[in-house]
């Protein structure tokens, strides 16, 4: 990734600093960081947090996806906890537990002890102590879990206004219902096109998902794809409290948390979408992701098995080649391009992620964490016919 050296002062030049396009949690998180020190606009083609940010499940867990980079894990760890209380915003603190496969076991433990090491709270369960903590589980034939204590969820939408409002609160404009058309660079100064005017600005942030690869085609092939994933609502007999843990069976590609009314939230049913344009707002969910949940979630947790159907809907992500965020310029882009994309179905996680990361680029400023495995150019020309691994192959799945 390349770095400016030099700190952006506000231009009279231009009419922003930086202009934003696409008002999802990658763009507002990305205004917010900037608006202490920059002058900056988003632009929304449609509602803030319209599209896949609205559709999240919400679970926040940095350790379990970035464990292997320990400063990325604890930099969104710190925010989450930083933020809570931010325009209504609340971040629900609950532990996470991974079920291990047999299988699985070895790997499991190692990691679980490496963390540890590095002095995160995550520890290996045997199945008779995950049944002793969370007695709404059958942990029997597992390996066990691996408990992380530092994790949570958020309610995306909550989460993604609440950033918005938050810059907004720091003099950042927004722009909804324009949709841009065009960006490009003349004489060092990015011009976004909007349906009845155009606005200049030193910078601007491409944060529009999977639309970015078509929107920036004219000069690089980004290795995004669109994914499709889905969300199923269960209302069990007993309803959840709020000592129901975040959780996951990788091998069975389904995740799940408690909501506040004691209903179950499920996840999964990720494929690649060959109709982003038509789900991209959100829609139902299909036959075979409900059966799948029907018949895996009892298998796991105690009295799920009359579970009700209260609700489904599915949306669409952008995905990288190896489940990673692409974060700032690229070598093929003017270098007052920059992207924050591919969030690869963690967006709530990754959204102070990319946040630092842009901002690190845009001011030249040392980032919090390294940023080199976002990098936009690490990739093999060719690299964007990629297979989905989505969120169910990344590091700590224990599949
Ligand atoms: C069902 C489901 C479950 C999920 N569960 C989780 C979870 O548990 N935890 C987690 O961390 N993440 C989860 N995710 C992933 C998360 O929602 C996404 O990673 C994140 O929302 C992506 O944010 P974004 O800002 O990149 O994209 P988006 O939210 O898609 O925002 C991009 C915005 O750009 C706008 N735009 C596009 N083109 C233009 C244009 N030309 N002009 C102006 N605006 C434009 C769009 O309208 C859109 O609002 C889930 C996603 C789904 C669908």
């Amino acid at each position: 990734m390349r770095c400016r050296t030099i700190p952006v002062m506000t231009s009279s030049d231009t009419d922003y600093d930086v202009v934003i396009v696409g008002g999802g949690v990658a763009g507002c998180a990305s205004a917010y960081h900037l608006a202490t020190d920059h002058d900056v606009a988003i632009v929304e083609r449609g509602q803030i947090a319209g599209e896949a940010s609205g559709l999240a499940a919400g679970l926040v867990a940095p350790t379990l996806f970035h464990g292997s980079h320990p400063d990325v894990a604890r930099y969104a760890n710190q925010w989450f906890r930083e933020f809570d209380g931010t325009q209504n915003f609340s971040f629900h603190e609950r532990p996470r537990i991974e079920f291990i496969q047999p299988d699985s076991e070895d790997v499991a433990r190692e990691r679980a002890a490496t963390l540890s090491d590095e002095g995160f709270p995550v520890s290996f369960l045997e199945p008779t102590e995950v049944e002793r903590e969370y007695s709404r589980f059958d942990a029997s034939r597992f390996a066990g879990v691996v408990e992380y204590a530092d994790t949570g969820w958020v309610d995306p939408y909550e989460y993604t206004v609440a950033l918005q409002k938050a810059a907004e609160a720091r003099g950042v404009d927004v722009f909804r219902h324009t949709p841009v058309s065009d960006v490009h660079v003349e004489d060092g100064v990015a011009e976004i096109e909007l349906p009845e005017r155009s606005l200049s600005a030193e910078y601007c942030v491409m944060a529009t998902g999977w639309r970015t690869r078509e929107f920036l085609s004219e000069y690089i092939d980004l290795p995004i794809r669109p994914f499709h994933l889905q969300c199923a609502m269960l209302r069990l007999e007993e309803p959840l409290d709020d000592t129901f843990p975040l959780g996951r069976v990788a091998r069975e590609e389904l995740y799940f948390r408690g909501e506040l009314n004691g209903d179950l939230l499920v996840g999964g049913g990720e494929y690649l979408e060959d109709n982003p344009e038509v789900n991209a707002s959100g829609s139902g969910t299909d036959d075979e992701f409900r059966l799948h949940v029907a018949s895996t979630i009892p298998t796991v947790i105690h009295g799920a098995e009359r579970a009700e159907f209260v609700d489904g809907w599915s949306g669409v992500d952008a995905a990288t080649p190896d489940t990673l965020p692409l974060l700032g310029s690229s070598s093929a882009l003017p270098d007052e391009i920059v992207v924050a994309v591919g969030l690869n179905g963690l967006g709530m996680v990754n959204s102070p992620i990319a946040a630092e990361a842009v901002r690190s680029y845009i001011t030249g400023e040392e980032p919090a964490f390294s940023v080199e495995q976002f990098a936009v150019d690490r990739f093999e020309d060719g690299a964007a016919d990629f297979d989905l691994r989505g969120t169910f192959e990344m590091e700590g799945a224990g599949r």
